[in-house]
């Protein structure tokens, strides 16, 4: 093939990696589109509290209601998106969004929560990362205690000085931190000392085989004993199962998220639940 296209660039680019690239840029110009023609969506997951049942908070999870496949979750388009730099328009529609829709709750008396929203390093790393979210809760006038930013071990290691200037100058506004995924990066004592955040999700791939598997038994027990040292909330995720429920109670895990109470629901059917103002069984 080399000789015959006579060209250097013919090369290396294969007919496969020409169909993958291919691929890629339709991706990229779909998602552009999907962004304009208001295509997403904000799913919401109830966050609940172990001491009451109560739901405590809720997550957003983003959506693409593509017009010929049907729902698409982040995990098909959030890597092409974050390669692409899209992410940071998306990001900052998923922050108004969530913003909007949780005042509106509570001026129509559906309830008071504190969302998070997940954000990508990406987009977090820029240094105007700031000045955007503070745009968005003096636009919207929410109060900041009700949004939570969620972040990744990986995006906090590198705690240059830019990164904890974000992190508390966001902090001094009131806004709460999350880091989701915790156990899988590899984060220091002496880091997580330092860090401005309130909250750690523990990540469910060390839930799903709890209780049983005695590594991830230690390991829950652990990230819960760290929180509680440190002050921090520790939430575990993908909680699928009434022995995990009751694992997790009886080591003291403040509060779950998982589809053994709720799978991500759209807005409307979120609202519902939170209306009902109802309780979860959760500690025997
Ligand atoms: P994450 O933040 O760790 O979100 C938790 C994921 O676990 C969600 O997947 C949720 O639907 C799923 N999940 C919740 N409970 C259970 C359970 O009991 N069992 C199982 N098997 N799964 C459960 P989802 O919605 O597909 O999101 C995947 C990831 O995409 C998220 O992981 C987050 O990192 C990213 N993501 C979601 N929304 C956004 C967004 O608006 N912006 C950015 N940048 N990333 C997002
Ligand atoms: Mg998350
Ligand atoms: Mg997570
Ligand atoms: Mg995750």
């Amino acid at each position: 093939h080399a000789k015959e296209a006579g060209r250097d660039t013919y090369r290396f680019f294969t007919p496969a990696m020409n169909e993958r690239v291919r691929a890629r840029l339709r991706l990229e110009n779909r998602l552009r589109q999907a962004l304009e023609q208001g295509e997403f969506e904000l799913w919401y997951q109830p966050r609940v509290r172990l001491a009451d049942g109560c739901i405590c908070g809720a997550e957003a999870l983003l959506r693409w209601r593509h017009p010929e496949e049907g729902w698409i979750g982040p995990g098909d388009f959030i890597p092409v998106a974050e390669e692409s730099g899209l992410i940071v328009p998306i990001d900052q529609w998923v922050l108004e969004e969530v913003c909007r829709q949780n005042l509106e709750w509570q001026r129509r008396g559906v309830g008071e929560i504190p969302v998070a929203v997940n954000l990508s390093a990406r987009d977090f790393r820029r240094p105007d990362f700031r000045d955007r979210v503070v745009r968005v809760l003096d636009d919207t006038g929410i109060d900041p205690r009700w949004l939570e930013l969620e972040l990744t071990e990986s995006v906090l290691l590198q705690h240059t000085d830019e990164i904890m200037a974000t992190l508390q100058g966001l902090r001094s506004r009131g806004v709460n931190f999350a880091i989701d995924d915790f156990g899988t990066g590899y984060s220091s004592l002496a880091y997580l000392k330092q860090l401005p955040v309130s909250m750690l999700k523990v990540d469910r791939s060390f839930v799903r085989d709890v209780p049983g598997d005695p590594n991830d038994e230690a390991i829950v027990k652990a990230v819960i004993e760290l929180g509680q040292v440190f002050g921090l909330q520790v939430v575990a995720e993908g909680v699928e199962t009434e022995a995990q429920l009751q694992f997790l109670c009886r080591l003291g895990c403040d509060s779950v998220q998982g589809f053994h109470f709720s799978r991500p629901q759209p807005a409307a059917e979120f609202e519902k639940l939170l209306r009902q103002r109802g309780k979860f069984a959760t500690c025997d």
